[in-house]
């Protein structure tokens, strides 16, 4: 396969209204970089229309090429399988949605030229976001922060560029659980920031609800950190020790005072905050007993249904099946 110098990848879901504006808004940014590249979109078991426009694109821009995934998998995911599949020396992740300016890979580009094996794109505004949003977000990266060893960049998404190597050695890394905010910055490399403004969602809706995000943020912290597995060991302690100091209190009391029998209202306390306290416990060892169990089954990241662009498999993408409205994956069967 002849080896690009750039390959930006698309992540897209249900992204029918964006694609035109992605494609006609990209293309001309990176032909003026004057190198050569490929844009991988990668279809992520889109229910409307966004294979069928995207293949009409790739009719007028060779350039752009397709994956499409057997179903919905997952933002993460789906940038895991554009990031394997691309060809290039460098690699731009980039949402779909036109809230990363594809002007600023010119920017990450001239840093990379310059040296510099991940260039990170960090949001100097998050405009078209509830204060909800920024406040959950800016909590959990500080949560992030405390729990792990490794410094997570705030504000920062997959909006970035890698060198080959380190794309390499993101590749080499095989658990299911894609935490990718984790992953870019566990491998390390040298690293730099370049600061730009999110825009607004160009058009639809985001598919992140809150219940999407705190699983996203639980994935996080649980790839990244075993502190919650471990605190219990000291909140285990410290009850003991309150414990004890209670019981020596009790025995105290009853030598001079004799025993009195009330003590209905501090013994359920006692029993209803032990009891919370053990389910939780458990609870935190199910996360990570659910994920070891999700690595152990060893099933494939994703599957690709089909692919577009990518040489051998070209042969394939010219089925006339392959293009039309017809919903891909997502649907029970
Ligand atoms: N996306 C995806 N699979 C999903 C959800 C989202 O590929 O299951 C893509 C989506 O099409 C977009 C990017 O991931 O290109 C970011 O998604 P979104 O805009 O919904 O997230 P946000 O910008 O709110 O973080
Ligand atoms: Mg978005």
């Amino acid at each position: 396969m002849p080896r690009v110098e750039l390959s930006v990848v698309a992540p897209m879901y249900n992204e029918s209204a964006n694609v035109d504006r992605f494609v006609d808004r990209i293309i001309p940014v990176l032909d003026r970089l004057g190198l050569s590249y490929e844009v991988i979109c990668v279809n992520d078991g889109s229910r409307d229309d966004t294979l069928a426009r995207l293949l009409a694109q790739r009719r007028r821009h060779p350039s752009l090429k397709i994956l499409s995934l057997a179903r919905n998998f997952g933002k993460e995911v789906a940038l895991t399988a554009g990031i394997d599949y691309a060809s290039g020396q460098a690699v731009v992740p980039i949402d779909a949605d036109l809230q990363d300016p594809p002007e600023v890979i010119a920017e990450l580009v001239a840093a990379w030229r310059s040296g510099y094996d991940v260039v990170y794109a960090t949001r100097r505004s998050r405009q078209g976001e509830s204060w909800l949003k920024r406040f959950t977000a800016s909590a959990f990266y500080r949560v992030l922060d405390r729990l792990t060893e490794i410094p997570i960049p705030r504000n920062t998404g997959d909006f970035r560029l890698m060198d080959r190597r380190v794309v390499d050695a993101l590749r080499n890394l095989p658990e299911r659980t894609r935490f990718m905010k984790g992953l870019f910055a566990w491998v390390g490399f040298r690293q730099t920031a370049i600061l730009y403004d999110r825009a607004p969602r160009h058009a639809g809706r985001t598919t992140w609800n809150y219940w999407r995000l705190w699983n996203f943020a639980l994935d996080g912290i649980t790839s990244f950190s075993t502190v919650p597995l471990r605190v219990w060991t000291y909140v285990g302690l410290a009850v003991s020790l309150f414990a004890f100091l209670f019981a020596a209190f009790l025995v105290v009391r009853t030598l001079l005072y004799g025993s009195d029998v009330p003590g209905y209202a501090s013994l359920m306390v006692v029993i209803l905050f032990l009891g919370g306290i053990q389910l939780i416990t458990l609870g935190v060892i199910g996360e990570y007993i659910g994920r070891i169990y999700t690595e152990v089954k060893g099933r494939p990241l994703y599957l690709v249904r089909e692919a577009f662009g990518f040489d051998e498999r070209e042969a394939a993408a010219q089925r006339p099946a392959a293009v039309g409205p017809a919903p891909v994956g997502t649907t029970g069967r």
